[in-house]
């Protein structure tokens, strides 16, 4: 590596040209998720070090989650993305390794329907028609003529349901509706498996056990927002037939069928026809040391740990707060989590017109700097700019809190 002139060593990134930012937008996969906490990188770094059977280390994986989340098993792919396209391999073909083979086609499969509420539609629910299902939208998004009262109901969803459904895509969030125990009550009745994607919806570390408790037969977290882990990583947890057809269409399977001896607990050999091929998720693999990094980030991710992370965001927030007093064309707003220990989010509102400036333009303005600055942009279109307290420290809210001040030309 290269020294510069005062004499401090490069850093990894800078070494390779590219220059770490301050994130005050969240957990977002674009800039880098979150920072690992040192136990975690320890335990990757020893992990990195020695060669396990992944089967073995996934059944290891599969009981961890398993008791974090309630469910029966578990497993660690490259995302929630990843453990959603799965969750729907799994869904659609079951133990049937002829199926599992032919995936992503689904012409001979007897289910390769997902059922999803159109307001539940959204920019990753590419993830299920990746493992080759079709979405079946149902429900109205009425949004514009002021008269639609009623969000999508249980009978629309059941009215869909057919011999080719596979499966009923649920997105979560407080407010999600229909509310995920009646879709999962008359989901059971129909004998039709429901799939959460929850990516987003920790912290708090409750609701790791949430989806599950309220009846989803698969729940898919990210393992690099709020836990923690490797930014590579998504926790699919669920029921153990399920996770079991997940394992033999993500694991290298260039195995001798009779010379394999999967863990009992992962996989039913004796349920198989044979060993599948590589299947349709063997590109959703996580690596040795990021399961382990991913299981360490998630025995510390507990209420105990979220409490003070909320406390110390609260006083990060408030510190910018009272920084920006007397910058006259802002006001600031409080957007608090509906979970209990969720994130919570400064708005700063601009007066567009007297500061001269669009939230767009400020937002772009922090980014200019070096180190550049990324604020929430969800609100840009209504003059409002988000602080996201989860990667910001004392010394990266002091330096967003002075740029912001000199973009805004705040009085001194
Ligand atoms: C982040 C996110 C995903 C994707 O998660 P990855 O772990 O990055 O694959 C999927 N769905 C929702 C709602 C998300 O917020």
């Amino acid at each position: 590596m290269t020294l510069p002139k005062e004499g401090r060593k490069l850093g990894i990134y800078e070494s390779l040209g590219v220059s770490p930012v301050i994130n005050a937008a969240g957990t977002l996969t674009r800039l880098g998720g979150t920072v690992m906490r040192p136990e975690v990188r320890d335990a990757m770094s020893e992990a990195a070090g020695s060669l396990v059977p992944i089967d073995e280390l996934q059944a290891a994986a599969s009981k961890a989650i398993a008791e974090a989340c309630g469910s029966d098993a578990g497993y660690v792919a490259s995302g929630a993305s990843a453990g959603l396209t799965l969750g729907t391999a799994a869904c659609m073909v079951g133990l049937d390794v002829a199926a599992m083979d032919r995936l992503p086609s689904t012409a001979n499969n007897g289910r390769n329907e997902v059922i999803i509420c159109r307001p539940h539609r959204n920019s990753y629910d590419h993830a299920y028609r990746a493992a080759g299902a079709t979405l079946v939208e149902v429900g109205m998004s009425d949004r514009y003529t002021g008269v639609g009262v009623r969000e999508t109901e249980i009978w629309e969803i059941e009215a869909a349901i057919t011999e080719r459904t596979a499966a009923i895509a649920y997105t979560a969030s407080p407010t999600s509706f229909p509310a995920l125990t009646a879709v999962t009550a008359m989901a059971r009745k129909r004998g039709i498996p429901v799939i959460v994607d929850a990516a987003g919806q920790l912290p708090p570390p409750s609701n790791l056990r949430r989806f599950i408790a309220e009846g989803a037969d698969l729940v898919s977290f990210s393992g690099g927002k709020a836990i923690r882990g490797p930014q590579g990583t998504g926790i699919l947890a669920g029921r153990r037939d399920l996770i079991a057809s997940v394992a033999l269409q993500q694991l290298d399977m260039d195995v001798t069928f009779e010379l394999w001896n999967p863990p009992a607990e992962l996989v039913p050999k004796d349920k198989l026809a044979g060993a599948p091929r590589h299947g349709v998720g063997r590109g959703y693999k996580a690596a040795k040391e990021q399961i382990v990094g991913l299981l360490v980030a998630l025995r510390l991710f507990t209420e105990e740990s979220a409490r003070k992370d909320y406390d110390r965001w609260m006083g990060l927030l408030k510190g910018i707060e009272d920084g920006l007093q007397r910058c006259t064309h802002a006001k600031t707003a409080w957007l608090l989590p509906k979970y209990a220990l969720g994130f919570p989010l400064l708005e700063i509102q601009l007066d567009e017109k007297s500061l001269g400036l669009t939230a767009y333009d400020v937002a772009r303005k922090m980014k200019e700097g070096k180190p550049a600055i990324h604020v929430g942009e969800r609100k840009v279109m209504e003059g409002s700019i988000l602080i996201h307290p989860a990667n910001l420290d004392d010394a990266s809210a002091d330096s967003l809190v002075g740029r912001l001040r000199s973009v805004l030309g705040c009085p001194a």
